[in-house]
């Protein structure tokens, strides 16, 4: 073995909240490589952060590392929502120093972490060990042989895609936003914005814990064609719009933008000892993206089976980790990848009618909604919610003898 191969029982590509969380729960003496293409975790940033208060204390996110938000509300064209979610409380996440928190999670371990360092392919070889070729910036190794790799590279697909197993996405969703100064605007206010500015997707608003405001937009690509940079400029340089929205921007933002997949839910997690997750296994909602905890969940389940496969060298744990992922998401994503297929065509109009909704909709319809959760219970609640107010403008039309 020369000096430039690295030999491990576990390759984990992409050091994102997925990857991360991989190797977080794995057993302190498997001995594991992670490959991070970017130069620092959660550097540069690409992802706006939204999670929710009960998912950060589940996970014991430690305090400082999100922003609670009090007031939630969307704007269409016409219409305006304060979004009731009763005692659901939303909250921004500050991902750089939460994806270092996860990291910081396996620096007791025999794992060794190459940033700035890009997996580039990988080959099986007779002896069922992968082979991967990676590119060091500072050339310290180009190889690694490893058991099992996990695909954690996000939209990219870089295992996945390299070994031919599953290709990379064609429909994704694509972000800028622009991070200001917090300035005038409230610290606990978050909005959301759909319409004219930005069909085929949505626009953000979100305050940090730094003392910022990210104001971003997010569009489904190919559906349209339009640059979410080029739409966002819009946004932000049209003053009547940015008052409307009780916006005061101020200062030089820095810009981040980011990628993730947007197509069907495929449960197939597994390829012999190839394993995805996060991005790469589509694990962000379908309806508005969000993907870190989702992330963080399912990355600590697979750190545990993988441990056992590793251990007894047997694969059933694998097979288990599959097995809870299709359990905790297939439904829901079926059904949220149904909305997100109707609301990428989308007119105005149909906005205005959505934001209207909102209005109607109880706290936990809406936040079921907002989560992507769609129990059959839930369902049949927000279907009530919907046609409610329909139903009762019937019947007003029927008694006035109008129908
Ligand atoms: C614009 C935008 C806004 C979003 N907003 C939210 C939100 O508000 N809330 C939320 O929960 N989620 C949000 N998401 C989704 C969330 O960011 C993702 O679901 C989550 O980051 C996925 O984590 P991951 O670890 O799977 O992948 P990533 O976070 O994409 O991490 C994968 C890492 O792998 C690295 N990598 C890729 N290829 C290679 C390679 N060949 N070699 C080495 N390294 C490689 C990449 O550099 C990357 O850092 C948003 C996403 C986007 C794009």
């Amino acid at each position: 073995m020369d000096d430039n191969t690295l030999v491990c029982d576990v390759l984990i590509v992409g050091g994102g909240p997925a990857g991360l969380s991989v190797a977080s729960t794995l057993p302190d003496d498997i001995k594991t490589v992670i490959v991070h293409q970017d130069q620092e975790i959660g550097l540069p940033v690409r992802t706006s952060g939204g999670c929710w208060m009960q998912d950060v204390d589940r996970l014991g996110i430690p305090d400082g590392m999100y922003q609670r938000v009090q007031t939630t509300e969307a704007f269409s064209d016409n219409e305006h929502a304060t979004l009731a979610f009763g005692d659901v409380v939303p909250v921004i996440l500050d991902t750089p120093s939460l994806y270092q928190w996860i990291a910081q999670q396996s620096d007791h371990k025999d794992r060794t972490l190459l940033l700035g360092t890009k997996f580039l392919s990988a080959r099986q070889r007779d002896d069922g060990l992968y082979e991967s070729k990676i590119r060091a910036r500072d050339k310290a190794f180009d190889r690694v042989i490893s058991k099992y790799i996990v695909d954690a590279s996000g939209w990219h697909f870089a295992v996945l895609n390299a070994l031919g197993l599953v290709s990379k996405p064609q429909r994704l969703g694509v972000g800028t936003e622009y991070e200001y100064p917090l300035g005038d605007n409230a610290p606990d206010r978050a909005l959301i914005f759909v319409g004219k500015k930005v069909l085929s997707g949505y626009g953000w608003v979100f305050p940090t814990v730094l003392g910022t405001l990210r104001v971003g937009v997010g569009v489904i690509q190919p559906d349209t064609d339009k640059s979410p940079r080029e739409l966002l400029d819009a946004v932000v340089k049209d003053k009547a719009y940015t008052d409307r929205l009780g916006l005061k921007l101020e200062g030089e933002p820095i810009v981040h933008s980011g990628i993730l997949p947007s197509v069907a839910y495929d449960d197939r997690l597994v390829f012999g000892k190839v394993i995805r997750v996060g991005d790469s296994a589509n694990f962000a909602t379908p309806t508005l993206g969000e993907g870190i905890r989702i992330c963080m969940d399912l990355g600590r389940l697979l750190g545990e089976q993988l441990g056992l496969a590793v251990k007894t060298g047997r694969d059933r744990p694998l097979k288990t980790y599959e097995r809870r992922c299709r359990r905790k998401l297939k439904r829901d994503y079926k059904w949220g990848f149904h909305v997100n297929m109707r609301a990428a065509k989308y007119t105005h109009e149909d906005w205005n009618a959505s934001v209207r909704r909102m209005r109607h909709l109880g706290p936990d319809a809406l936040v079921a909604t907002f989560r992507g959760e769609f129990p059959p219970l839930k369902i049949a609640r927000i279907f009530l919610s919907v046609i409610r107010p329909y139903l009762r403008s019937r019947l007003r039309r029927i008694r006035a003898g109008k129908a």
